[in-house]
């Protein structure tokens, strides 16, 4: 499977575009979602958290305490390795089956932290999708509702556009240019998607 890697800051539309590749008939693939199913109960890895950490980690339901297991790893670098040692090898295997599992021409993975996380080898493309950080940042108060303030610290805590765009094989400009203008660029990168697709799918 041609797997094409969509990454991006908070705020920066990821979400906005991987559903217009979804609209053109591409499966996509989220690694937020797959980061939440590895944790469900009942989950091997939830049962590790509460044993490593104790139940305080679980809420009344029995699904796991994210605020709490946050709160615990902060400023605990070693309890932060350890979990991410836990879960990093579930979520890549994961992301990986369910791409080996799509059904379109290639698949998009939608991976927010794919630069922090060195992900990159992952994709056989990465495309990084690009807006300024005062995009970024009106964007996100807008949508959650946060100030100014919270944005700025989440953006703090992320990879630097410059960090991301180094990373990036295509980039897509969210910021410039009317919705047609975005989508656009969209189809076209999809057209050269399809393309890289066949041509890999021929030489094999
Ligand atoms: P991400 O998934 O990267 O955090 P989203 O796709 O949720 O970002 O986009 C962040 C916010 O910006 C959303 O409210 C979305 O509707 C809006 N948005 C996305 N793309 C654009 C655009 N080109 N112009 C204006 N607003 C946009």
């Amino acid at each position: 499977m041609y797997v094409v890697a969509i990454t991006g800051g908070i705020g920066s539309g990821k979400t906005t575009v991987a559903n217009q590749f979804a609209a053109l008939g591409i499966d996509v693939i989220d690694a937020d979602v797959i980061a939440r199913d590895v944790v469900k109960p009942g989950t091997p890895a939830l049962a590790a958290i509460a044993e490593h950490f104790g139940a305080a980690m679980l809420g009344e339901d029995g699904t796991l305490d994210r605020r709490a297991l946050r709160d615990r790893i902060f400023n605990h670098p070693e309890e932060k390795q350890w979990l991410n040692a836990l879960l990093h090898p579930l979520i890549r295997s994961e992301m990986l089956r369910q791409c080996a599992a799509a059904s379109s021409p290639y698949c998009l993975l939608v991976v927010p932290l794919l630069v922090e996380n060195k992900l990159t080898s992952l994709a056989n493309r990465v495309l990084v999708i690009d807006v300024d950080e005062e995009t970024q940042i009106v964007r996100t108060c807008r949508r959650d509702g946060v100030s100014r303030e919270q944005a700025q610290a989440i953006l703090a805590a992320q990879a630097s556009r410059a960090e991301r765009l180094a990373a990036a094989d295509d980039v897509l400009d969210n910021q410039n240019g009317s919705s047609e203008t975005i989508s656009a660029r969209i189809f076209a990168l999809h057209q050269t998607y399809l393309v890289f697709a066949s041509q890999q799918a021929h030489q094999h």
